[in-house]
């Protein structure tokens, strides 16, 4: 053995079995190897306005300050949160996009003891936080590539710590209804910690949306997260936060780093929460994207997931790859998910109408050509 192969192996077993998460394809990545000039991507779930111009003048007002470390308990955007969503500012946590909650509440319960329970076709980052710390994920097969409640409620045991659930889920798009959700929580013993994920929160309509944050009271193993990345238009800035009991946030609090949001993230993020006109504006694009694509999937005589989302899964009936390498040749860039075991599908972002626009056409171009 060489000295190289020795070092890898002083890591945890956990991390040495760790896969690394697949980011959809950087723009200058794919503009650097196509020399292409034209490109659309909706590969990650991003919002296709761009930032707010709140939140970009709250960035430009900032600016000055960055000498100075950011306020390490985000008081200004953790009061708005608290205001907007009436919470105590206690029962907030900050994170360096909700991702880091996530991996937070990994390193606060877990031991290779312990299990989690989530769904299959779940976001990948629940199998990887979960295998960084040596636990054991335990996957419940999936019903109509939504949640089975049951199933998942039936492999939860003694050693279950948490349970992810993403309510919409990513990357099918599927919502479980309020009934059948806190039905659900109520039935886990309050030794499990239920992690709900409600990174696309904000494009459910009013009518299907569940009031899961009255819920908080009455649970204190529920822990709900949310995100400034899709909805709000801050990705790059990475900040997320969780609502949860006063006795998790304090815990969460004392593992994550001092600083773990930036200055520029923390006010760009409250000068969003205000912004109620982009917010309203992503939403009315999204509507109107997701019945640009699906029409278009339907005159191809396509089948596709109904999402509740920013983006939605097309049922391909063949290895979706080839079709994703010929549409990036295209200048698009669509997500594929064989990695979440939907190997026929292509998970498509709504972009704006003329993004696309852009991806149909060269959509139906590729499969008259393939
Ligand atoms: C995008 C997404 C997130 C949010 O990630 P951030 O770290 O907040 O950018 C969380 N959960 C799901 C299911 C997602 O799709």
């Amino acid at each position: 053995m060489n000295k190289k192969e020795n070092i890898s192996q002083l890591a945890v077993q956990g991390v040495q079995k760790l896969i690394p998460y697949k980011a959809g394809k950087p723009v200058d990545e794919l503009e650097r190897e196509l020399g292409l000039t034209e490109i659309v991507k909706l590969a990650s779930n991003e919002n296709a306005l761009g930032p707010g111009s709140k939140a970009i003048a709250a960035i430009k007002n900032t600016l000055p300050e960055l000498s100075r470390y950011p306020d390490g308990n985000g008081f200004a955007l953790k009061m708005a949160l608290a205001k907007k969503l009436n919470v105590s500012i206690e029962q907030i946590t900050l994170g360096n996009g909700s991702n880091e909650i996530l991996e937070l509440l990994a390193r606060t319960f877990l031991t290779p003891e312990l299990e989690v329970v989530f769904s299959q076709h779940a976001l990948a980052v629940y199998p990887l936080v979960t295998q960084a710390v040596g636990a054991k994920a335990c996957i419940a097969p999936a019903l109509n590539y939504g949640h089975d409640l049951l199933a998942m409620l039936a492999l939860v045991n003694k050693k279950t710590r948490l349970v992810f659930i993403a309510n919409p889920n990513n990357p099918t798009g599927t919502l479980l209804s309020s009934i059948d959700l806190k039905e659900f929580i109520a039935a886990l013993p309050e030794t499990v910690i239920c992690v709900l994920d409600e990174a696309y929160f904000e494009f459910v309509d009013d009518a299907n949306k569940s009031a899961t944050i009255a819920w908080l009271n009455e649970y204190p193993n529920l822990i709900i997260t949310r995100t400034f990345s899709k909805a709000y238009g801050l990705a790059g800035l990475r900040v997320g936060y969780s609502l949860s009991s006063l006795e998790v946030a304090d815990l969460l609090n004392r593992v994550r780093q001092p600083f773990n949001n930036n200055a520029l993230a923390l006010t760009a993020a409250e000068a969003a929460l205000s912004d109620n006109e982009y917010l309203a504006e992503t939403i009315a694009m999204n509507n109107k994207g997701m019945n640009q694509l699906t029409s278009a999937f339907k005159e191809m005589g396509l089948s596709w997931i109904p999402s509740y989302g920013n983006f939605v899964s097309v049922n391909l009936k063949q290895d979706a790859m080839p079709i994703y390498e010929a549409l990036l040749k295209k200048g698009v860039i669509v997500r594929p998910v064989a990695n979440y075991e939907m190997s026929d599908f292509l998970r498509i972002s709504i972009g704006t109408e003329q993004e696309n626009q852009f991806f149909i056409k060269a959509f139906k171009d590729v499969l008259t050509e393939i």
